[in-house]
């Protein structure tokens, strides 16, 4: 495996999160009942014309602008044949010569993964099969022309880590800038890999296949581990490489070829009689530049500078935009960056993962978040008591003030009380008292946690602790 490298380039389908479709009025909502979204524009009845969504061109704009690419002043949208029953008009309005930008890179750890073009075209509708096993399938225009743009890389992706990486960030730049909602298990995210392998050291470039249906990012991981090991087999075994595309079986987890007759296409594009060109001044590209707000590399610098966070810490902040927005939230309101990133980062992610819940969906409200730290921060209530106190925000809905008013939590401060309970303690753990006695400072961790846990983690840990030492010289 060593001798050989692995090239990948990367073909992405995704939706663009507009109101309504690529050339017809019709709703894009996801899961509505079957081809009630439809027209006759988009079910392509003779004699109806597109009109084009400008709104499309203006979220390819801003993909193109922040992927760096060049944005073509004409752009023609073309006519790709072909016959397929998800497709009414037996033609894909898509781009062929002329489309809306081209060139570009993603940069993916520091190395810039070029892309060779980016172009607006209509989805196609979807075929239901039967699973009752009879002879038929049914067929759901709701789909059919909704924008969809495509993103194509040069082949400069080197390993199927690489390539899951690339897909990660290519996904959270759309995601930030409002392009597409990129949700990969409702189909606004789909990819398709180039792979071929050479010899390590050779320019020339394999023979490669194209993989398709994969379905998350894991799989498209795993496809191009397999297909990688496959291809690197064959050539071991002094056998070539044919050309082909494979579909990758999700079960048996290997690719599997097509029959190469199903691919053989031969699109003949022609131009788009219908619609004109678009034509895309300076003023316009402009005018898109400042609706593009801050972009996610850009934020984790901020956030490494401004909040003085770690890369480890600014990169997990920023990793969706819902997280760094409830970030910002609550240090605009409680100015101590690192004790906000650690309870949102522990135990927050942690609460909202087990409930899969999302975090602009989360009881624990960026206010009610600051309500408890500040609580936490003028010692009202102990750190350990906070941590049960977000999990009872999630259970009832409930403030943290009234939470904590409701059960009692607030701190024991009064050195009377917390003193009887240490001669509570030592009287009933001679032998860790002696261990202290003896040197062993471990020892004072047990008692300390007793002391915690007769009080119900109400006791103030530090007050704790100087008493029990005060306490334990004595004796
Ligand atoms: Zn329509």
């Amino acid at each position: 495996m060593e001798d050989y490298e692995i090239v990948i380039g990367l073909e992405v389908h995704v939706e663009l999160l507009t109101q309504s479709k690529m050339f017809c009025g019709c709703s894009t909502k996801f899961g509505q009942p079957p081809n009630t979204q439809v027209c006759p524009v988009c079910m392509g009845m003779p004699g109806v014309l597109p009109v084009i969504n400008l709104k499309a061109i203006e979220l390819a704009l801003k993909a193109a602008i922040a992927f760096h690419s060049e944005i073509s002043p004409y752009c023609r949208f073309a006519r790709k044949n072909y016959f397929y029953p998800d497709l009414p008009k037996n033609y894909q309005i898509s781009q062929y010569e002329q489309p809306i930008a081209t060139g570009g890179y993603i940069e993916v750890d520091g190395k810039k993964i070029r892309l060779k073009r980016v172009h607006l075209e209509e989805d196609a509708g979807k075929l239901i099969h039967s699973e009752k096993g009879e002879n038929f399938s049914f067929v759901d225009f709701n789909r059919s022309g909704i924008p969809l743009l495509e993103i194509v890389s040069e082949p400069d992706i080197n390993s199927p880590e690489e390539a899951e990486k690339y897909l990660l960030t290519l996904k959270q730049i759309l995601e930030y800038l409002e392009i597409s909602d990129c949700n990969m298990e409702e189909g606004s995210l789909r990819c398709d890999a180039n792979i071929s392998v050479r010899k390590k050291g050779e320019n020339r470039l394999g023979v490669k296949t194209e993989v398709k249906n994969m379905n998350s990012f894991k799989s498209v991981r795993k496809a191009l581990t397999f297909e990688g090991r496959r291809q690197i087999n064959l050539l071991k075994k002094g056998e070539e490489i044919i050309q082909e595309t494979r579909l990758w079986n999700e079960n048996l987890q290997i690719t599997e070829g097509m029959r190469s007759k199903e691919e053989a296409h031969d699109y003949r594009y022609f131009p788009e009689p219908d619609l004109v060109p678009v034509e895309i001044n300076a003023e316009w590209i402009e005018k898109v530049k400042e609706t593009i707000g801050e972009l996610p590399s850009e934020r984790k610098e901020r956030f490494m500078r401004d909040y003085n966070l770690s890369d480890y810490d600014a990169t997990l902040l920023t990793s969706k935009k819902e997280i760094g927005d409830y970030f910002e939230k609550c240090v605009k309101k409680f100015n101590k960056p690192k004790i906000v990133a650690n309870w949102i980062m522990g135990d927050l992610m942690a609460i909202l993962k087990e409930k899969k819940i999302k975090i602009n969906n989360s009881p624990m409200t960026p206010d009610y978040l600051v309500e408890l730290l500040t609580l936490i921060e003028e010692k009202k209530i102990t750190g350990t008591i906070g941590k049960e106190v977000l999990v009872d925000v999630f259970e009832t809905g409930k403030s943290p003030s009234e939470i904590v008013k409701e059960k009692n939590l607030i701190q024991i401060q009064d050195e009377d009380f917390i003193s009887k309970v240490i001669e509570e303690v030592v009287k009933e753990n001679p032998q860790p008292v002696e261990d202290y006695k003896k040197g062993k400072e471990k020892a004072i961790g047990f008692l300390i946690g007793q002391v915690m846990k007769k009080t119900k983690g109400k006791a103030n840990p530090q007050i704790v602790r100087e008493l029990l030492i005060e306490h334990l010289k004595k004796i």
